[in-house]
C-alpha cells in the first residue's frame, strides 16, 4: 500500500494497550502512580524485566501516546516528552556532556539556548564554541578530541537563516561527532530530520505542535548514532546498545532533573498533530500572501521570507523543508518609531512574544528579546531597530491583509 499522509497516519496511531471502553480518544490519565498485582510483579519491573508505568515523573499513559504518535510520524527510533524546549535542549546537553568537553553550535540561537549556552552550562565546566555555520572551515577549526556534537537550528529566528544541513552532517560524520538540532520553526510534516543526517532533534512544542494551546518538549532519536562514539554512554551501550541515549535519559537526566510534560498537556499536543498539517498549510497561504502584500507596500523597506521565490533561502528551503520553512516573517520600515506606531495600530495581529501561534503574533526584538544585548551583539546578530517579526496564524487572510493595511496608513 501507498504511504499514507501526515494526517491520516496521525489520526491512526494505536494506543499502546486496547483501551477498554474503546474510546476514539486517547484518555487523559491524571494518575501519580500505578499499581502492580503482586510484590514479584513490582520486582521485575524494577529488574526491568516486566514494562509498566509506575510513577509520572518517569512517563504515564497519556504522554506515553503522545511520544508514539510522534515516533511514528517521524519515523524515528524514540522519542521523549519533556516540560519544554529548553528542558529538551539541556536535557540533551546534559546527557552528552561532561565536564571539560564541549559541543560546537551555530551563533544565531533561540534567545534562552543562547542564554543556557553561554551563561548556565559554562558554570559547570561546558563551553559551548559559536561558530557561523554557513563556513565549514569555521567549524572544523574549533573542533577537538572534547567535542561531543554539532548543535543548530534548522531556521533561526528572527535572522531566518538556514543551515546547509547535509554539509553539517558531512562534518558531523567525519569527526564522529553527533548532529542535533532544533527544528522548533519547521514542524515535522515539512522537515524530515533523520534523512538529512540529524542524529538528535529538539523541539518545542509549545510552538507549531500546540498552535499555543501548552507548553512542551520533545527529544527524537533517530537511531542513526552509533553511541559507543561517546564516552560518556560507555556505560549504557553495553547494556542498552542502540536504546543507549534514551535509556540515560530515562534512568538518569530526564528522570533525576525532574522536567516531565504534565498528561494534560500531551493530550493538547495530541490533537495539536492531528490538525497539525492542516495549521500548518493555512500558516504558510496567509504567510506567503502577507508577505507578497508587505513587499508591495512602499512604506515597507524589506521583508524575509524564505518561503518566498526571490528569498536567498528559497533553494534551502525547497530543498530541506518542502518549500514550507516555518511561518514566521520579518520585515522593516523606516524607523523604531515607524515600527511602534504601527504595531499599536494593529487590532488582530497581537502584540506578544510567542511563535506559531494559531493567532497571529507581531514583536519588535531589537526592544524585547534583544533588549539586555549590547549594539554590537546586536548587530552582530543582525536585530535592527528598524525590524518587527510576525508569526502568522490561521485567521482568514483578507482579516490579516486589511489590518497590516490600516496600520501602514
Ligand atoms: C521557543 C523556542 C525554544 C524554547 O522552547 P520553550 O518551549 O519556550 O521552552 C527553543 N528553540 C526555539 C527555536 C524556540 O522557538
Amino acid at each position: 500500500m501507498k504511504k499514507q499522509g501526515f494526517t491520516t497516519r496521525s489520526l491512526n496511531v494505536p494506543y499502546s494497550k486496547t483501551d477498554p471502553h474503546k474510546s476514539l480518544q486517547m484518555p487523559l490519565y491524571e494518575a501519580v502512580a500505578f499499581e502492580f498485582d503482586s510484590a514479584e510483579q513490582i520486582e521485575a519491573n524494577f529488574r526491568g524485566e516486566y514494562a509498566a508505568h509506575v510513577y509520572s515523573r518517569s512517563s504515564s499513559p497519556t504522554v506515553e501516546y503522545f511520544e508514539l504518535k510522534l515516533k511514528a510520524l517521524t519515523q524515528s527510533h524514540a522519542v521523549l516528552a519533556v516540560s519544554s524546549g529548553m528542558a529538551a535542549i539541556s536535557d540533551t546537553i546534559l546527557a552528552i556532556t561532561k565536564s571539560g568537553e564541549n559541543i560546537i553550535a551555530g551563533h544565531q540561537l533561540f534567545g534562552h539556548t543562547y542564554a543556557l549556552f553561554t551563561q548556565t552550562l559554562v558554570e559547570f565546566g561546558l563551553a559551548v564554541r559559536l561558530s557561523k555555520l554557513k563556513q565549514p572551515e569555521e567549524i572544523e577549526k574549533l573542533i577537538d578530541e572534547k567535542t561531543r556534537a554539532i548543535y543548530f537550528e534548522t531556521v533561526t529566528n528572527p535572522q531566518l537563516e538556514i543551515a546547509d544541513i547535509e554539509m553539517l552532517a558531512q562534518i558531523a560524520r567525519k569527526h564522529n561527532l553527533m548532529l542535533i538540532a532544533d527544528s522548533t520553526l519547521t514542524p515535522p510534516n515539512v522537515f524530515r530530520a533523520g534523512k538529512w543526517g540529524v542524529n538528535i532533534e529538539v523541539v518545542s512544542v509549545t510552538k507549531h505542535i500546540s498552535g499555543g494551546t501548552g507548553f512542551g518538549g520533545v527529544i527524537i532519536d533517530h537511531g542513526n548514532f552509533n553511541w559507543k562514539l561517546n564516552p560518556n554512554f560507555s556505560k549504557y551501550t553495553e547494556k542498552f546498545g542502540a536504546n543507549a541515549f534514551i535509556a540515560k535519559l530515562r534512568k538518569n537526566i530526564y528522570r533525576n532533573t525532574g522536567g516531565s510534560m504534565a498528561p494534560q498537556t500531551a493530550k493538547f499536543m495530541i490533537q495539536g498533530l492531528d490538525i497539525l498539517e492542516l495549521r500548518v498549510e493555512k500558516c504558510y497561504k496567509n504567510c506567503l500572501a502577507l508577505g507578497q502584500f508587505l513587499k508591495s507596500h512602499p512604506k515597507v523597506k524589506t521583508v524575509d521570507y524564505p518561503g518566498l521565490k526571490d528569498d536567498s533561502g528559497f533553494k534551502l528551503t525547497e530543498k530541506y523543508f518542502n518549500g514550507i520553512p516555518g511561518t514566521i516573517m520579518s520585515f522593516d520600515l523606516e524607523s523604531k518609531a515607524a515600527c511602534f506606531q504601527f504595531m499599536n495600530r494593529l487590532k488582530i495581529i497581537r502584540r506578544a512574544t510567542n511563535l506559531n501561534d494559531n493567532k497571529s503574533l507581531i514583536i519588535h526584538p531589537y526592544s524585547t528579546i534583544y533588549a539586555e544585548f549590547p549594539e554590537e551583539k546586536r548587530r552582530e546578530a543582525g536585530i535592527r531597530d528598524t525590524m518587527m517579526r510576525l508569526s502568522v496564524g490561521i485567521e482568514n487572510v483578507e482579516d490579516l491583509i486589511a489590518d497590516l493595511d490600516n496600520a501602514l496608513a
